[in-house]
């Protein structure tokens, strides 16, 4: 890893460098990027890159309609999929003011104030995701169909599974790139695959996310199909989640697990705090109208608030690995949220339960494909919003969002995606047709 311009410049020497890419992740959780050749670089390095923001989605709220790209030294790394001679490398940016001053509504940043913050208390927060998507087939004009490439399920192995070649080589190309790749499977759904990677620090592991998904739709790309992380891209089979691997631990020592190997009170109050906060987070971690239709459409999906060890509907689960905590798993995201501000909310809400020392509801594991309708009276459980208007009342709802994100990136995250569920709304879908047409 690079660790200042000297080394950075060394690098692209080195390596024969051409173009650099100059990267950033929008409100939305999409990677940006503007390309500079290798001659500009060294006044990027010392000077940042201007840029026009007003056309960037989240960032127009600004004043300026100028900020400055200003790349982390330490993540540059070639794409390895680009040409061999003349290559290409990429770095990721903060966003700053033409002034210097730091621009308050970059993810990247706002989830960085949070380690920090975490830090001066003494935790240090890593995680790791475990990304699912679909590999579907593409059209005669290379556009995406929503047919999957193949019947396979679970575990399954070629020639049922015939995404191996694809995700064997998105696992190498990640490798090339510095993951470490734990697993790779082709999971439940037809053509669909799910890959994890291992932890690191949590802006690290943000940083990763968006690496992956660019890798997955770029290899999926040359391999002739298309790779989708839409949550719930076809009805009858499983979503795609983001479950997220959160290890914890208290000035460099695990603090999931007590002396007794059972959960230690930091890790059960953290919990508690992440479960308290999880309506208002949730449109952020589940930010498309279509995210509702995993949530609530079972096949392992979480949709009621509980936690526990084996089950796998537990919003949070944890996963007991030779008798220690290693970690728990938030089963709740999906990897269409913007991993920076997804972070920076769970680390907020764990510290807030903490700070609080908030009581961790009793263990519970819902039955699996239970629907909310089926529970018990006076077992009332606690549900996750079910869709994304009840979503962004719950953000509103919860100051803590707002104290994250700040007032101004809150309120326009909501505003826009208001829109978009008013969008969502005033069209009429085949459903309804399907459903009303003959009878009315
Ligand atoms: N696809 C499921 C989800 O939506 C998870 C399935 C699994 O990993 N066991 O979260
Ligand atoms: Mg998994
Ligand atoms: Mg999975
Ligand atoms: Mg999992």
């Amino acid at each position: 890893l690079a660790k200042n311009i000297i080394e950075a410049m060394k690098f692209i020497e080195v390596n024969d460098v051409k173009f650099i890419r100059l990267q950033f992740c929008d409100l939305f959780g999409q990677n940006r990027n503007i390309a500079i050749t290798a001659m500009q670089m060294e006044r990027a390095l010392a000077s940042g890159i201007p840029f026009d923001a007003s056309l960037v989605v989240g960032f127009s709220e600004s004043q300026y309609t100028d900020l400055v790209l200003c790349p982390d030294i330490s993540t540059i790394q070639l794409l390895p999929w680009r040409p061999q001679q003349g290559k290409v490398a990429r770095i990721i940016c903060d966003i700053k003011y033409p002034n210097g001053d730091i621009f308050e509504s970059d993810s990247r940043f706002i989830l960085k104030e949070m380690i920090k913050r975490a830090e001066t208390l003494g935790y240090q927060f890593s995680t790791s995701a475990e990304c699912e998507f679909y590999l579907f087939k593409q059209d005669e004009n290379g556009d995406p169909t929503t047919i999957p490439t193949d019947q396979a399920g679970y575990f399954d192995l070629a020639p049922y599974d015939r995404g191996e070649n694809t995700r064997r080589e998105i696992c190498l190309t990640l490798e090339d790139m510095g993951f470490e790749i734990e697993s790779s499977r082709h999971e439940a759904g037809r053509g669909q695959h799910e890959i994890d990677f291992k932890c690191d620090d949590a802006l690290s592991s943000a940083d990763k996310i968006m690496t992956f998904k660019t890798v997955v739709k770029t290899v999926a790309q040359r391999n002739g199909v298309h790779a989708s992380f839409l949550p719930k891209p076809l009805i009858d089979e499983p979503g795609s989640g983001m479950h997220i691997r959160i290890s914890l631990s208290k000035d460099g020592e695990d603090i999931l697990a007590n002396d007794n190997g059972q959960l230690g009170a930091e890790a059960k109050q953290f919990m508690a705090g992440v479960l308290a906060h999880i309506k208002g987070m949730t449109a952020i971690a589940n930010p498309l109208v279509n995210s509702y239709k995993r949530l609530t459409g079972g096949q392992e999906a979480p949709h009621q608030i509980g936690w526990g060890f084996g089950n796998r509907a537990s919003l949070i689960r944890i996963p007991i690995e030779s008798n220690e905590f290693g970690r728990f798993e938030l089963r709740g995201p999906d990897p269409t949220c913007n991993p920076y501000l997804t972070f920076a909310l769970i680390l907020a809400a764990g510290l807030d339960g903490i700070e609080k020392q908030m009581v961790l509801m009793d263990e519970w594991e819902p039955e699996v494909e239970k629907s909310s309708k089926a529970v018990t009276p006076g077992e009332q459980r606690q549900e996750l919003p079910i869709t994304l208007k009840e979503a962004l009342d719950e953000m509103k709802a919860d100051t803590m969002v707002s104290s994250v994100l700040g007032e101004n990136l809150a309120q326009k995250y909501i505003e826009m995606k208001t829109a978009e569920w008013m969008d969502y709304i005033k069209t009429v879908h085949p459903w309804e047709i399907d459903r009303y047409l003959l009878t009315y």
